[in-house]
């Protein structure tokens, strides 16, 4: 079977079904084989294995056939439960399609921009906010003020985003400008292809034009000796132009492996921003603003109260991560006719959430607390009953509890050995003390997010 009639077979099916149904069930299916008769179909969850078995299997069968195929029957399947890379999960269904927009110059071998990733639809918050603030700057067009600024941070923490938004922003308020963005990968690409069509002078002269360069994910050329070296002549003439330069990074310019030494020292010594892990107030500021446009397009749909603060609670990977999640949520209520409810939600969204279970452990949760009211380690677990050691003792089995899935009387052992009426005495007594003490209540916020990110 080959990829060639599969992706005819699913051509014939968007007839069938309709796009929405299509992008939403059948485009997420991927055909692993047919092998005596049986087509091995997989999908990603067990509900979309299930919905897809019931509303699409006559039709899928039949198209498998057309094609030439003899096929008795479809097996549908879903992965197996190894634990899946979070950012993998996730495959939005029924995304709003994105709008290509080029970057200014038509001339400027830029990469397209995403329509969506705007100022507007950036969410500010604590983790965020030092990276928000500086790619506003560069966004006026002003005098540079540093160069580069480098932003770095993990995946899905919205580099791209905000790069594409200082492409957008420019082009209404500067039109003059001339902004170059593109990946570091594309970069490379370029290079390659103008040393063999002979072209690098080309190349350099269009390299050094443009008034504002933005490369993302600039990892990519570590290790990769000729790009490293164009990219460095590159970024010295604009410097020395006073031309703005963004780049963006997984990790510190110092962290990145393989990188030229005079390319690192380059690199840092313009403005150097992280963007931190998310937390729970940002998910949930990104959760509602992302609610806010679905609502347009599916009016109608109920959403119960929590859902969201569900979500922000538990999927704290990455906001891809969660945007892919309430994408597929508002998909499924639609169709299904449903509204959106704690339970829809944890019976659609089961891979993701399963992916992102935090892995905190007692253990931890023991370390950082102790750190924190700076008390030993082995007094989480020991006899004394002070009050200075055993509040903390407290917060730690209330943190554990919430924390972790580990039951009362596992948690007992971990402290110690302790009976299981003492952890729940215990987490009792942070609960209603946590009604009037505002210090405790941060504290414990505090751990929480500590432990979480
Ligand atoms: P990165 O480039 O850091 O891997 P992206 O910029 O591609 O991450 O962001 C991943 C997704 O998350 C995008 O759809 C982006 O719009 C969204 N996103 C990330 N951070 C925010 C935020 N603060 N507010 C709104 N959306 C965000
Ligand atoms: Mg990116």
């Amino acid at each position: 079977m080959s990829e060639e009639s599969w992706g005819r077979v699913r051509n014939e099916l968007i007839k069938r079904v309709g796009k929405t149904n299509f992008s939403t069930w059948i485009e997420p299916l991927s055909l692993i084989g047919v092998d005596a008769g049986i087509a091995a179909i997989e999908a990603p969850t067990k509900f979309m294995r299930d919905w897809v078995s019931r509303n699409f299997e006559e039709q899928i069968l039949r198209e498998l056939r057309a094609s030439g195929m003899v096929v008795e029957r479809i097996e549908f399947r879903v992965p197996d439960l190894r634990p899946i890379p979070a950012a993998d999960v996730v495959r939005p269904v029924a995304a709003p399609a994105r709008k290509p927009v080029r970057a200014s110059d038509d001339d400027l071998p830029g990469a397209p921009l995403d329509a969506r990733f705007t100022f507007d639809s950036f969410v500010v918050g604590k983790p965020n906010e030092l990276a928000h603030a500086a790619a506003r700057r560069v966004a006026e067009g002003g005098p540079v003020s540093f160069n580069p600024l480098f932003l770095y941070g993990g995946v899905g923490l919205g580099k791209t985003h905000l790069m594409h938004a200082i492409a957008h922003e420019l082009s209404t308020r500067r039109p003059d400008m001339r902004v170059l963005y593109l990946s570091a990968e594309q970069f490379m690409y370029r290079f390659v292809q103008a040393l063999r069509d002979r072209q690098i002078m080309d190349f350099k002269e269009m390299f050094r034009s443009v008034d504002v360069l933005m490369v993302d994910d600039v990892q990519f050329i570590a290790g990769k000796d000729s790009t490293q070296e164009e990219f460095f002549h590159t970024f010295n003439a604009l410097v020395d132009q006073g031309k703005q330069i963004v780049i963006s990074a997984d990790r510190a310019p110092g962290e990145i492996k393989d990188l030229e030494e005079r390319i690192r020292s380059r690199l840092q010594c313009g403005l150097v921003v992280d963007l931190h892990p998310t937390d729970y107030e940002l998910r949930l500021g990104i959760l509602q603003t992302k609610t806010e446009v679905y609502r347009g397009q599916y009016p109608g749909l109920k959403l119960a109260d929590g859902v969201l603060e569900f979500l922000a609670h538990r999927i704290s990977t990455n906001v891809r991560v969660l945007e892919g999640a309430l994408t597929r949520l508002f998909a499924f209520a639609s169709l299904v006719g449903r509204e959106i409810t704690l339970d829809l939600a944890q019976e659609c969204l089961t891979d993701i959430l399963r992916a992102s279970d935090r892995k905190v452990t007692i253990e931890e949760i023991q370390r950082k607390v102790a750190e924190h009211y700076n008390v030993r380690l082995s007094d989480m677990i020991g006899p004394k009953r002070m009050r200075t050691i055993a509040r903390p003792r407290q917060v730690a089995m209330y943190l554990s509890k919430n924390l972790t899935t580990r039951s009362l009387p596992e948690i007992g052992r971990r402290f110690g050995g302790r009976d299981h009426t003492t952890i729940m005495h215990g987490i009792r007594k942070i609960e209603e003390l946590m009604v009037d003490d505002r210090q405790l209540t941060e504290d414990v916020d505090l751990l929480r997010r500590l432990l979480e990110s």
